[in-house]
């Protein structure tokens, strides 16, 4: 029975010269596409032979609902006229060789994000700036001044201008840049409190995006941590009496991704820097987020700022540059210059280094901060924060309108109000007021809609809630509405669906 089906298998030879594979020769490499189609076809004939249950590390792997969809019919094909129908046509092979092939080769690319999710991890958190991508753009394609004093041509310190300009920004006395606030929180601790006590409440003991927990980060670092107060309550007396000669560092840790509601107790940051100089011991306050400006004065609620924490005495804050800042990743120490200084002679700093792109993208975006309108202006994390509702309707409207219009677009659609997010570790539990356009299909389930949303190229992130597809219009660009309709358009007609890496038989479902 198998023999009869191997012999159906069209050879490698025949495949590259059909017409669906031979166009593929200009855009991948040619030792690629003949390698996937050995790798194709071999997993079809294990999939008759019925051993794609062994493991194949080292094979890629096919799209599961392929492999079921081969197993099935080579199971149930008993007799000849059932073989018939199975689909190993030129054209179905070669299909799965295209997904296979941009699969092997798909990276970072463009996407769309229509989750509403504003700092999405997932997809990149902050969009960089127009100014910060022409920077990387003009200065990274020649040589740059990195390190190097221009007019002396001496070597120079590649930390300088952010130094310069977080010092302006947030009147610290000395500032410095490392790969993330992961790492910043870990120079931290590893300087100043290595081998001594460091005093943390309970309810600080935080996990951010599931690597990065607190704890860990203080064991890591030879820190040993000092946990005061109760879950819900903290009183500046649980510091105080935890204080030993052995202690090294009283932290604070910004609740950036949760809430604590109710009955609550944590004590002021300026009374956390009044009993470390009384007692000599230097305050550390890490905010994750790393506001800039105070976004309060716009309705929204209050997330400590930067400048909070160094005007009230701070000696070492730390906070990321790709959440509110709205710049590439990073983590910035900023504070006094007797601490920063000795976190600079750290060996530690040369691996957790930044390169010129960060350094390139930080300071073209920390410079629209030296005016707080520009800031405003031109940070896309900003903008989208702070868009007013009805612009976000417009952009909604029309996109309603589109798919209402276009013929071709087999999508029912409405626009319905909703919240946004911000994600990332920002202010959580808040939300911004957002339109949704909600699309429903008939033909095609939401899960599988948002599947071939996420098909398409660029790929379109939206979320489903209740049997539907949101579309949140507040993290999708104005430019983006047209490629989202044009996406609509290609998966009415079918066109995603045959492209997707997720193709699926409906029987299957
Ligand atoms: C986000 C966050 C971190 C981790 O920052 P990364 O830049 O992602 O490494 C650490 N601490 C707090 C409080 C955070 O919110």
């Amino acid at each position: 029975m198998s023999q009869h089906i191997f012999r159906t298998i069209p050879s490698v030879n025949k495949l590259l010269e059909s017409p669906e594979l031979s166009p593929l020769t200009g855009m991948y490499p040619r030792q690629l596409i003949v390698d996937t189609v050995r790798e194709v076809l071999e997993n079809i004939r294990q999939a008759f032979t019925g051993k794609t249950d062994v493991p194949q590390p080292d094979r890629i792997q096919l799209p599961f609902s392929d492999i079921s969809h081969f197993q099935k019919e080579a199971k149930g094909a008993e007799d000849l006229t059932q073989l018939q129908t199975v689909d190993i046509s030129p054209q179905r092979i070669c299909q799965l060789v295209r997904v296979s092939l941009q699969q092997k080769l798909c990276g970072i690319e463009h996407a769309i994000n229509a989750t509403g999710i504003i700092l999405h991890t997932g997809l990149g958190r902050a969009p960089l700036t127009d100014k910060a991508a022409k920077q990387l753009e003009h200065t990274l394609k020649s040589y740059c001044t990195l390190e190097i004093e221009r007019f002396t041509g001496r070597r120079g310190s590649r930390y300088h201008s952010i130094e310069q300009l977080i010092c302006m920004i947030t009147g610290a006395e000395s500032a410095f840049v490392v790969n993330n606030n992961a790492a910043a929180v870990l120079l931290t601790l590893d300087t100043v409190a290595k081998n001594k006590e460091v005093i943390v409440s309970r309810s600080q003991l935080v996990e951010i995006g599931g690597s990065f927990r607190m704890p860990d980060v203080m064991t890591r670092s030879g820190a040993l941590l000092v946990e005061v107060g109760t879950t819900n309550k903290t009183y500046l007396s649980d510091y105080s009496n935890a204080i030993t000669e052995h202690t090294g560092l009283i932290l604070k840790v910004h609740q950036s991704n949760f809430k604590i509601v109710g009955f609550t107790e944590s004590v002021d940051i300026k009374d956390l820097v009044s009993l470390g100089q009384t007692r000599t011991i230097p305050i550390a306050y890490d905010l994750g987020s790393g506001a800039l400006i105070d976004l309060q004065k716009f309705g929204l609620p209050h997330e400590p700022t930067v400048q909070e924490a160094i005007k009230a005495g701070v000696d070492i804050v730390t906070f990321s540059t790709d959440k509110l800042l709205g710049g590439p990743q990073g983590g910035i120490i900023a504070g006094k210059k007797k601490w920063v200084d000795l976190l600079k002679k750290n060996p530690l700093t040369r691996a957790l280094r930044v390169g010129k792109l960060t350094i390139a993208a930080l300071e073209a975006t920390l410079r629209l901060y030296l005016e707080e309108d520009l800031a405003l202006q031109e940070i896309p994390t900003l903008k989208i924060i702070l868009a007013p509702l009805g612009v976000v309707e417009e952009r909604g409207k029309r996109l309603r309108d589109i798919i209402h219009q276009e013929t071709k677009i087999s999508l029912s659609s409405s626009l319905i109000d909703g919240v946004s997010e911000m994600g990332g570790g920002t202010l959580p539990g808040e939300t911004v007021p957002t339109k949704l356009v909600s699309l429903h299909s008939e033909k095609i389930p939401a899960e599988e809609l948002a599947t071939q949303l996420r098909g398409n190229t660029p790929p379109i992130f939206a979320r489903i809630e209740q049997g539907r597809v949101l579309l949140d219009m507040r993290t999708v660009y104005d430019t983006e509405v047209d490629t989202i309709a044009t996406a609509l358009e290609k998966i009415s007609s079918g066109f995603i669906r045959n492209k997707s890496a997720d193709y699926a038989d409906k029987e299957d479902k």
